[in-house]
């Protein structure tokens, strides 16, 4: 029985070598099995990759593919999966957020043969910035409502998967990747396991505000065509909105004997009407070009991922 663990690396030399010696230590508490640990440097600017190289050439069980660039985390994720081997298969950040020692519970689970992975949720978020968390529960809040896959909050990309499950995700190749989507929409049998946040290790998170909304807002127009339907409901409020103006015109009318004197009222609320309709129409031609966009980066064709080094013979690329 083979685990493959997949780690994307981004400028992560502060936290890898404290990673990498909890990782051995937790596998070699599970000698019943074999491991082989993909370390995906995604264009890592710092000695990331030539720490990693350290490891390999100490320890047969580690493979590395270093990209030409920052591809970005789910891009990593994707070459690990299409590059592992295992029976079970997990992805593990190297900051220690998602914590070695529960890899023997989650094989038990697994073992056990009820479910097809078990994926893991911060019950608790100590260390994270409170507005991160604010944001982070109004995503899942939304996502759920706006699309027919659902997340669990606090949900992590760390899960250890049966090969069928990898199989499947390695078969969505879009362009456009949010995990904890993909997850989802293919099915399986999930177990999920609570545990408490933990706090990086070392090193800095990689991720801003602006890369968090974009990242959610992919992951939202990737996993919902609802969006576009906002445009329809905007024309009828537009529709529905317009009686008042007529309404109020056809009794001012009336009640002044049809001498249309162009008071102030009446001409701001042309005004208003105008750049009311006039935004709505704006977002609407915005929403198109989200998905429009999308599309434009699907049909393009181009890898997910180019690689520059790697220590595996028979490297996937995609
Ligand atoms: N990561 C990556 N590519 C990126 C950004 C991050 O491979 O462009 C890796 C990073 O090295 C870490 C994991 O993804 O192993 C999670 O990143 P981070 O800890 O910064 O995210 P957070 O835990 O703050 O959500
Ligand atoms: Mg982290």
């Amino acid at each position: 029985m083979k685990i493959s663990l997949i780690v994307p690396c981004y400028n992560e030399e502060a936290s890898l070598c404290a990673f990498y010696s909890e990782l051995t230590k937790v596998s070699s508490e599970m000698g019943e099995y074999e491991f082989e640990y993909i370390f995906i440097d995604d264009g890592s600017k710092d000695k990331t990759l030539s720490i990693i190289k350290d490891f390999a050439n100490s320890d047969k069980r580690v493979s590395y593919i270093s990209f030409s660039k920052n591809f970005g985390k789910e891009a990593a994720m994707y070459a690990g999966f299409c590059n592992s081997c295992g029976d079970y298969v997990a992805v593990m950040d190297a900051d220690m957020q998602d914590p070695p020692s529960l890899l023997p519970k989650m094989v038990e689970i697994l073992n056990s043969g009820e479910y097809d992975s078990v994926a893991t949720r911060r019950v608790t978020r100590h260390g994270e910035s409170k507005i991160r968390s604010f944001f982070a529960n109004w995503f899942y809040r939304v996502f759920n409502h706006t699309t027919d896959v659902k997340i669990v909050s606090g949900a992590r990309d760390f899960r250890l998967m049966k090969r069928e499950m990898v199989d499947a995700i390695i078969s969505m190749c879009e362009k456009n990747r949010f995990s904890k989507g993909i997850y989802g929409w293919i099915g399986f049998k999930t177990y999920w396991l609570p545990f408490d946040n933990v706090e990086r290790v070392a090193g800095k998170s990689k991720w801003n505000v602006k890369k968090l909304f974009r990242y959610s807002f992919d992951g939202i127009f990737s996993f919902s065509n609802r969006p576009l339907k906002i445009p329809f409901y905007l024309a009828i409020l537009c529709a529905c909105a317009s009686i008042a103006p007529l309404a109020y015109m056809i009794y001012h009318a009336i009640t002044h004997c049809f001498l249309m004197s162009s008071t102030s009222i009446t001409s701001s609320l042309i005004l208003f009407a105008v750049l009311l309709v006039g935004a709505f129409c704006l977002f609407s031609i915005g929403i198109l070009g989200e998905y429009i966009a999308k599309i434009y980066g699907e049909v393009k064709g181009r890898p997910h991922y180019i690689v520059a080094q790697t220590n595996k013979k028979d490297v996937v690329k995609k």
